[in-house]
């Protein structure tokens, strides 16, 4: 395949103006520089080239963002503030979003390589989305009144009920696939639960959440309520997983990465929840619509250039149409247009990073070597920026790294099995991971009882990434603890008091 076009395609004023200045802290309602001083550049996926630059946060910024947090949630407008005018400063986010949407799509997407439309309209629109579900939830969350008699001292009447609380001051971190989304999907429920935050966003894609992070000041959100801090992860990110006066962390990432939070949590036992990795199988029965199932399985993998969590990647096809099914991915594949994210037909973009683009690279060498055969992609593209091929690869099967490991680009494994017995179960959990599953069939009954079997914490039938605010989502087995969204999600930054009274 020939090199991406070399045309520059250039951003709106606001987006243009946004990078044109070296990006702060926001910290206590200010922007701030880092106490070192030290900055670190915003590189361009599609050109490998600096297009800006941020503060570099380390363990005293942490420090100060983390006491403004405590603040924020112990004194000032924050606590005192009604559950309703909570909710409508959150759905005031969500509406600002909205009218900045085009500005945060070209950041998006400029940092991150995604197609600027994809940004628009699935990045953009979801994160408003989640601060206008979210909004909804700040006055609707209530305890329980629990009847019970002690046992102990009979005769005696109480009067005992659950206060749903705020868990405290919330330290977030998050990673670069999504960046506004994976922001909002993290921010939203903690700030309708009441907590105050401190959140971490990833080195390779700062812009869109220090974008958001004016946002929240237009909208008239206190100052410490919302920290953002741009910094790496084994310094900044460390210190704020140790952070003692911190009360929780949430974290989206690697799994690798997801126990050392864990253990870096340990110091003050605060509460954790985990969004990890997966390696989702997608399951393509013989009597599958293939009109719906071919797209379906492309886009399941090559969706956000295979940067997805969920990304279905081990594509398991009943050995009847195994061949049209691989063929038809393949042409897919083929069809999709690559190029820089700014360019609006662009299809897929550059992967996010030079190490991310290497490790992805080493993932097809490793298969190659093993034995596995590219029937359509397998190489990186020639010239400037990160751009890997769509890629479907055949003789694959358990052992081989591309099969076991998380590639997280846009390459898919596509093996054969029998027929829809429990073998094909047992092959689609053979894996640490159970983030995601993919169905295909016409087959009712077939199609729940798989969903049934399948250890994963979202199963999707004749679909594939289909998401909403309402719908929980998280990871069985290594692909994590807790859940995103949903009410669910609030559970993660909700502490629950029993009162008991006499009477
Ligand atoms: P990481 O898990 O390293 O990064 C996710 C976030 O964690 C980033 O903000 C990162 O900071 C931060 N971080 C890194 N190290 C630490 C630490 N010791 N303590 C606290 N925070 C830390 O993902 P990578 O970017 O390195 O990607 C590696 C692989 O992870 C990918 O190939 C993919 O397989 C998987 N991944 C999974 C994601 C998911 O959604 N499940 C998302 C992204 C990656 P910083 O980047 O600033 O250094």
């Amino acid at each position: 395949m020939s090199a991406v076009p070399k045309e520059v395609f250039s951003l709106g004023k606001s987006a243009a103006n946004f990078i044109g200045m070296p990006r702060q802290l926001l910290i206590d309602g200010k922007w701030v520089n880092a106490e070192s001083g030290k900055t670190f550049q915003v590189i361009n996926p599609a050109t490998g080239e600096q297009v800006g630059k941020v503060a570099e946060a380390d363990k005293a910024d942490v420090d100060k963002a983390v006491k403004a947090a405590r603040k924020a949630f112990e004194s000032g407008p924050w606590p005192s503030m009604t559950k309703s005018d909570r909710g409508k400063l959150l759905h005031r986010v969500g509406d600002l979003i909205l009218k900045y949407a085009d500005e945060l799509a070209e950041l998006e997407s400029l940092d991150n390589g995604k197609p600027v439309l994809i940004a628009r309209h699935a990045d953009v629109a979801l994160a408003a989305d989640i601060f206008h579900y979210m909004s909804g939830w700040a006055t609707k969350r209530h305890g329980l009144t629990i009847p019970f008699d002690c046992m102990y001292t009979p005769g005696v009447q109480y009067h005992a009920y659950t206060r749903p609380e705020p868990i405290g001051v919330v330290g977030q971190i998050i990673p670069w696939n999504f960046p506004l989304l994976m922001a909002a999907w993290k921010l939203a429920p903690a700030l309708t639960a009441g907590c105050t935050v401190v959140l971490k966003v990833a080195e390779e894609t700062p812009l869109s959440a220090l974008r958001l992070g004016e946002i929240f000041q237009e909208a008239g959100v206190p100052a410490g309520v919302v920290n953002i801090l741009t910094g790496f992860g084994e310094t900044a990110g460390a210190a704020l997983a140790a952070h003692p006066d911190v009360d929780k962390i949430a974290f989206t990432g690697s799994t690798e990465v997801g126990r050392l939070i864990v253990k870096a949590a340990a110091t003050n036992l605060k509460k954790v929840s985990l969004e990890l990795g997966g390696k989702s199988p997608n399951i393509v029965l013989a009597d599958a619509d293939l009109d719906i199932a071919i797209p379906g399985a492309a886009s399941a993998i090559f969706f956000n250039h295979g940067q997805c969590c969920c990304a279905g990647s081990r594509l398991y096809i009943e050995q009847k149409i195994f061949d049209r099914v691989v063929e038809g991915v393949s042409a897919e594949a083929k069809n999709i247009k690559i190029g820089p994210g700014l360019d609006p037909s662009t299809q897929m973009g550059p992967l996010v990073s030079e190490i991310q683009f290497s490790r992805v690279c080493d993932y097809l060498d490793s298969g190659f070597k093993e034995g596995a055969k590219a029937i359509t992609g397998g190489k990186k593209l020639e010239g400037k920026g990160y751009f890997v091929e769509p890629t479907v690869l055949v003789n694959t099967k358990p052992g081989m790294k591309v099969v076991d490991e998380e590639i997280f680009g846009p390459v898919v494994t596509a093996m054969p099995f029998k027929q829809f017995d429990d073998e094909i179960v047992r092959q689609a959990n053979n894996t640490i991971y159970g983030l995601a599953a993919g169905i295909w069939t016409r087959d009712v009954s077939k199609a729940h009882a798989l969903a049934a079997k399948l250890q994963a914490g979202t199963v999707w039938v004749n679909c594939y990434n289909i998401f909403d605010a309402s719908l929980p989502f998280g990871g069985y087995k290594q692909s994590g603890w807790g859940r995103e969204m949903g009410e669910a999600v609030l559970d993660n930054y909700t502490e629950s008091k029993v009162v008991t009274v006499r009477i």
